[in-house]
């Protein structure tokens, strides 16, 4: 095999909680994840030429080593033992700098895909740890679905997939720095969404239950900073969505709704605000590979 396309998903948070911070700096979570149906397309080409080498569809997106997707082949190809000789191209679908990790997709479907294409037979927790090592969302996009992610963002379960249903996805025009919104987490003011409970709705199949436990503790911090995110979800829950919650250290925001209707029409409600440019449809997946 010469050339691998790989889907690489984007991913919101029903619930994210900070517990606390390591000795070592990293903040100790607890977040239910789930895999949307918005995806970058990546493909990874065996090159004659020497080196890796990186392009995006999109602008706004490093092409040399500092880019997720370069640093996935260099890992997995120097433990491997292989001089590196690649080409990857990404056509780029998920906001970036978005709280959806966009990043951390490209960077988990690159070491899919070139363990594939080298045939290197490492299992799914090899390639988990070398990339935990990349960036925290990276163990759980190469699982994707529903899942408990707690650690560092390393220790993952599978959860039941939530109820059928249709989710609204808006990121605001504005960029927001993950790393800012760590560092300005004031834990003894936040209220701690109910992860637990979550849990629950989530074995019983109970929407409604789900959507009154979503929370992110990292909304405290971008919320009141960016009026902007709670503008959308102000306009998504006037559109009829059952609750709306900012993803990740955002901006964006995402809705739930039963009815399809209701959520195109949020849609346009959003675009027609001015508030975001970028707006989707979609849905909650469990791709493939699981
Ligand atoms: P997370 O939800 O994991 O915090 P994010 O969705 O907030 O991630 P990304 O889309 O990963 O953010 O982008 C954050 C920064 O990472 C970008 O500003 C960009 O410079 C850099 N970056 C590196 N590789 C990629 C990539 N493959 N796609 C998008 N951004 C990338």
């Amino acid at each position: 095999m010469e050339e691998i396309s790989v889907k690489a998903y984007g991913k919101v948070n029903l619930c994210l909680d900070v517990l606390g911070v390591l000795p070592n700096g990293y903040h100790e979570v607890s977040m239910i994840m789930q895999t949307v149906d918005l995806y970058d397309v990546v493909t990874v080409k065996k090159s004659a030429e020497p080196g890796i080498r990186v392009t995006c569809d999109k602008g706004d997106v490093p092409e040399g080593p500092e880019n997720l997707a370069y640093r996935a082949a260099d890992a997995l190809l120097w433990e491997a033992g292989i001089d590196p000789a690649l080409d990857i191209h990404i056509q780029k679908n998920i906001p970036v700098a978005a709280g959806m990790a966009g990043g951390s997709t490209d960077c988990a479907a690159v070491l899919d895909a070139v363990n594939i294409l080298f045939d290197l037979k490492r299992s799914r927790k090899a390639l988990q740890r070398i990339g935990v090592k990349l960036g925290a969302d990276v163990p759980y996009c190469l699982m994707g679905g529903t899942a408990l992610s707690e650690g560092i963002g390393e220790i993952l379960s599978t959860l039941p997939e939530p109820p059928k249903c249709v989710v609204v996805l808006a990121k605001p025009d504005l960029h927001i720095s993950t790393k800012y919104v760590y560092d300005h987490l004031d834990l003894s003011v936040v209220t701690h969404p109910p992860v637990k409970a979550m849990l629950e709705d989530l074995e019983k199949g109970d929407l409604t239950g789900l959507c009154s436990h979503m929370g992110n503790v990292l909304e405290s911090v971008t919320g009141p900073e960016h009026p902007e995110v709670g503008k959308i979800e102000e306009i998504m829950k006037n559109e009829g969505a059952l609750q709306a919650v900012m993803s990740g250290s955002g901006p964006t925001v995402f809705g739930i709704f039963e009815d399809a209707g209701k959520a195109e029409k949020a849609k346009e409600s959003i675009l027609a605000s001015g508030l975001s440019k970028e707006v989707f449809v979609s849905r909650f997946t469990t791709p493939e590979r699981n």
